[in-house]
């Protein structure tokens, strides 16, 4: 399978040797490109298809995803997805992970990276979990003053005004290179 990106009306096979897949169309000559997206030919079913960046920026059941917290509610919290599996995506999708089991006064602050992994998606919303060891959070700052913490076994501390407080920390929490990424 070979991957080349593809801009509308590129020309990505000839209509003899692959029939048009998704956003492809045929000019009884070629098959071209309807949208911008990554060319795929599938060998085996002799269909061409473009891959569009939105389609592959839904994650799936079970995905594991690296996002921001861009909202804390009661029970709940809203993340907007910046990697799926690894790999980084543009598109900013949202979902939300229910809270209410963990018992935990902050399980994740505003503008905190968390890993979650993909639960379902019902009624147009996708649905994550933090309850599993590896997933929560990934990094983190001061609720009172907003510099650097560390770790304490369950709970996080300030460098800066000695606050501690707790997040439903990923067994990863400080193994990653997020912290870069923030600064
Ligand atoms: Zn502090």
């Amino acid at each position: 399978m070979s991957e080349i990106a593809a801009l509308p009306g590129d020309k990505i096979a000839s209509i003899e040797e692959y029939e048009t897949g998704y956003n492809t169309f045929d000019d009884g000559d070629m098959v071209r490109a309807s949208t911008v997206g990554k060319t795929e030919l599938d060998k085996e079913a002799r269909v061409a298809n473009i891959k569009h960046p939105k389609m592959i920026s839904i994650p799936k059941v079970g995905d594991i995803i690296i996002g921001t917290v861009a909202a804390v509610m009661s029970s709940m919290i809203a993340v907007s997805i910046d990697y799926i599996n690894g790999k980084p995506t543009t598109s900013k999708v949202e979902c939300i992970c229910s809270t209410r089991n963990l018992r935990k006064k902050n399980v994740a602050l505003v503008n905190d990276i968390v890993t979650l992994k993909i639960l379902n998606h019902l009624n147009g919303t996708i649905h994550a979990t933090i309850e599993e060891p590896h997933l929560g959070v990934l990094f983190t700052k001061c609720r009172k003053c907003g510099k650097k913490v560390v770790q304490m076994r369950d709970a996080i501390k300030c460098t800066e005004c000695s606050w501690i407080d707790e997040r439903k920390l990923s067994t990863n929490y400080g193994n990653s290179d997020f912290v870069k990424l923030r600064e």
